[in-house]
């Protein structure tokens, strides 16, 4: 079973914390002014929960799949 890190695009505000905690896992798309998730596998570890933790509107989630 492998995780993968999702951002709503609905929720996601554009305030650029998740990409300052964690720069090796998320980038805002400066098109849309949203936070998306860097192509390959990442690991779930203390700066990505820190993103999660971090985001004002919870729009970072893992899913199983
Ligand atoms: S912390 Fe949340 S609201 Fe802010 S850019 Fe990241 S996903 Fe968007």
């Amino acid at each position: 079973m492998t995780k993968k890190i999702v951002v709503d695009q609905n929720k996601c505000i554009g305030c650029n914390t998740c990409p300052l905690i964690c720069p090796k896992v998320f980038e805002l798309d400066t098109n849309t002014y949203k936070a998306t998730v860097k192509p390959g596998e990442h690991p779930i570890d203390e700066d990505v929960n820190n993103a999660i933790g971090a985001c004002p509107v919870g729009a970072i989630s893992v899913e199983e799949n």
